[in-house]
């Protein structure tokens, strides 16, 4: 598979950036991992660099993952099984609703076969039982689990720090699975501080996946990183004016966009710990843009209706 001729690493730059009202004593670096494919973006296709080999490696035609309606990792699934010859299942959480969404739509398009589940089949997603069914119905599939995370995908993820060519103190991430985050903290290898902002509502939770997720993968402990959980906004896929306003604002100052359900949170809780003075002065803040900028399009209703209200 030939990822660099579809996959263009050098083009996530790393872009200084400013935040309203705060002043120059903090250096800001967005590392653009949006750019590098309009659909397999960010953390996605980190995530999936190594599964891809991996499903080659073991002889595997079809990829099979899971994910909700909107979900980043179907879309960038299904384009990846395209680019790079693999059929592609996406187990959906939810009845099918038509017409499909923008993100389903272009799943399809891709060549995606999209098998709805009802969202207490879904929760089955990690039993061993249910994985077994998948398997005697699927048959020889190559399995990802819901939004990529596996080890290989920290492997992947651990490479976005090797591709910072700059000296930072801070690097920070949206967190969803929490397996991105993982693989950013081993690839610092104890070194530096790297903050989550989970986007799910008592983020909390995360704080042992990705220890757990960390032992597995590199044997060790790693303390050098923390959860900021107050950045939610309510839930996944939640949003008030607060943040909208905000995420235009970023844009403007920037021209950056940031999506409301990752990196709006977190470029939000990034403002809010430069305003209450979390970072020292003089260091270096690096924000990773872990793309999803396809998720937009899905949350415009909801973000007209916040608007005009
Ligand atoms: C999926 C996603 C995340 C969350 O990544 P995890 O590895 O599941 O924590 C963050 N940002 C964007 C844009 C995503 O699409």
């Amino acid at each position: 598979m030939k990822f660099e001729k579809h996959i263009d690493l050098k083009s996530a730059v790393l872009q200084p950036f400013r935040l309203p009202g705060i002043d120059e004593s903090i250096k800001f670096y967005i590392k653009r991992e949006d750019k590098f494919h309009p659909a397999i973006s960010g953390n996605k296709w980190r995530k999936l660099k190594y599964n891809l080999l991996e499903a080659k490696e073991q002889n595997k035609k079809t990829l099979l993952t899971f994910g909700g309606a909107y979900s980043n990792h179907i879309y960038a699934t299904a384009s990846a099984g395209k680019i790079f010859g693999f059929e592609t299942i996406g187990i959906i959480r939810g009845e099918e609703h038509l017409p499909l969404n923008p993100t389903l739509t272009f799943a399809k398009e891709n060549g995606m076969k999209l098998v709805y589940v009802s969202r207490s089949e879904y929760r089955r997603r990690y039993d061993e039982d249910y994985i077994q069914e998948i398997y005697n119905e699927f048959g020889n599939v190559y399995l990802i689990p819901e939004g990529g995370t596996n080890l290989l995908a920290l492997k992947g993820a651990a490479e976005i720090v090797n591709d910072i060519d700059t000296g930072f103190n801070y690097i920070c991430s949206a967190c969803g699975t929490g397996g991105t985050l993982a693989g950013i903290i081993a690839g610092l290898n104890g070194k530096n501080y790297a903050i989550g902002f989970p986007v799910l509502k008592g983020g909390a939770f995360l704080k042992e996946n990705i220890s757990q997720l960390l032992r597995d993968f590199t044997g060790k402990e790693y303390f050098n990183w923390h959860l900021e959980t107050n950045y939610h906004t309510g839930g996944y896929a939640k949003i008030n004016r607060e943040l909208i306003e905000f995420i235009f604002e970023f844009e403007n100052l920037n021209g950056v966009k940031l999506d409301p359900v990752y990196t709006g949170k977190m470029m939000y809780g990034i403002y809010d710990l430069a305003l209450n003075n979390r970072f020292e002065k003089g260091s270096t803040v690096i924000a990773v843009h872990t793309g999803g900028l396809q998720g937009i399009e899905g949350m415009k209703p909801k973000i007209e209706k916040l608007m005009n209200n």
